[in-house]
């Protein structure tokens, strides 16, 4: 049963088959840990999102509708160490099934780490999005871990290192609300 929380709806975990393209959508990536569910909360109200987010349990898209306007999809988290090799391809073939095959997506949120050095599964995935020709906005998560003065030393880094605009680089904190509304007015744009 959809279950609502404020103007944002849970339409359901999905593994294979998904609801018939309507509304635009906006996925949510990242690798497992860099605060998906902390942002997409923040973001969007849905306290659901830690459905099914623990590692080892099967994955799925978790799809929430948004003021009756567009479709957050929650993507399953990459790269998490301590999964088998067939159950990291099966997230692989998950995610890239979705990126490839849905006509009514119109952005990737990819969440990035700006704490860590720049990984080689997030140029991986900005790579694919790019060449797919899909648009992306490049989210750092945890920004109120650095001091204000370093923040823009952060993203400098990461906008060097996945080869992206400063301005395509939202620094983020789902602790503080930082770019929430930058985030949120991306999508607006994305999605009219
Ligand atoms: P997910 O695995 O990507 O869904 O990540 P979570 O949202 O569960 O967050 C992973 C860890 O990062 C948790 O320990 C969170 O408390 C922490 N975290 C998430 N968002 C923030 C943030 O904005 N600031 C800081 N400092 N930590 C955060």
């Amino acid at each position: 049963m959809a279950k609502s929380v404020g103007r944002t709806r849970f339409l359901g975990s999905f593994v294979d088959t998904l609801p018939e393209p309507s509304l635009p959508e906006v996925a949510f990536a990242g690798r497992s840990n860099v605060g998906k569910s902390s942002a997409i909360n923040a973001l969007i109200g849905a306290t659901v999102a830690r459905v099914a987010k623990t590692p080892g349990r099967t994955q799925a898209l978790n799809l929430f509708e948004v003021d009756e306007a567009w479709i957050a999809v929650d993507l399953p988290g990459y790269g998490y160490a301590k999964v088998s090799k067939t159950m990291r391809e099966g997230w692989k073939g998950l995610i890239e099934g979705y990126l490839a095959n849905r006509p009514t997506l119109r952005l990737v949120v990819c969440l990035v780490d700006p704490r860590v050095p720049p990984q080689e599964m997030d140029a991986g995935l900005l790579h694919g999005l790019a060449d797919a020709g899909i648009p992306t906005l490049v989210v750092a998560t945890k920004i109120d871990a650095f001091t204000r003065t370093r923040r823009v030393d952060a993203l400098r880094v990461l906008a060097t290192a996945h080869g992206i605009d400063l301005s395509r680089l939202i620094g983020f904190s789902a602790h503080e609300g930082i770019g929430k509304d930058e985030v949120l007015n991306a999508i607006r744009a994305a999605v009219r």
